[in-house]
């Protein structure tokens, strides 16, 4: 077995029923993703808009790709026909870009939206304000071609276990908020998108229904050599 193949195992049988895993693939080239597809894996999360493309270029068509970093409306084109969640949309005026390529390719695209719960600047997404009052004020709901299936957050990267799961059991909160007052009547909005390598298990002790782990399973990246051609 491969050490891809060991991993993914490994992480699997200790992931509870109702957490999913999307195994984190980016930066890392075709071949190593097929290791894990051998295996029967077939989603893969990856935070470039154009390697996600190549890749998907390359790669089976059964693979289900989700889309986890930071997106520019002018990149949406390059994921748009084929991918299966967008775990980051951080503003409406993104989420209405999404909506509009979406119908030109006649898709209705799923998509998460992306909460700012870690202490650091650097994070984007919305602040838990910012997330209501998007919800409350902006016409979300006449999107056709975007489905909101729940939130996506990420937490501060500290050593502090205590402050982690904290910041997990915040969005936590905001998610059923926002599903008591928004989603009552449809089961749609139901996943609630935390956890990494070093954060998973605080994450689905605070109930989170989808990890997204990379280096645990193909091991840490290197960040100098792009493993595939963009042209
Ligand atoms: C890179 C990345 C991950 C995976 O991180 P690991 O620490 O390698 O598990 C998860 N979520 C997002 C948004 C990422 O950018």
């Amino acid at each position: 077995m491969t050490d891809v193949a060991h991993n993914l195992r490994q992480l699997l049988a200790e992931l509870p029923q109702g957490v999913r895993l999307v195994a984190v693939s980016k930066s890392h080239p075709p071949e190593m993703i097929e290791e894990a597809y051998r295996t029967g894996w077939r989603v893969f999360g990856e935070n470039k808009a154009q390697e996600m493309k190549a890749k998907h270029d390359v790669l089976p068509p059964d693979i289900q790709w989700h889309f986890i970093g930071h997106l520019q409306t002018n990149k949406i084109k390059y994921i748009v026909p084929y991918v299966a969640l967008i775990h980051s949309i951080d503003s409406y005026k993104l989420l209405a870009e999404v909506d509009k390529q979406a119908a030109r390719a006649g898709r209705v695209v799923d998509c998460l939206l992306q909460v700012h719960i870690a202490s650091e600047e650097t994070k984007s997404g919305f602040s838990p304000d910012e997330c209501r009052q998007a919800l409350a004020t902006t016409p979300w709901r006449t999107l056709e071609h975007v489905r909101l299936r729940g939130l996506m957050g990420m937490a501060t990267n500290t050593d502090d276990v205590e402050q982690i799961r904290r910041e997990f059991r915040l969005l936590n909160k905001l998610f059923h908020e926002l599903k008591a007052t928004y989603f009552a009547a449809d089961e749609t909005f139901g996943e609630l998108s935390m956890g990494m390598s070093d954060d998973y298990r605080e994450a689905i002790g605070e109930g989170s229904t989808m990890v997204r782990v990379g280096s645990k399973i193909f091991g840490e990246r290197t960040y100098n050599n792009n493993p595939v051609v963009t042209t």
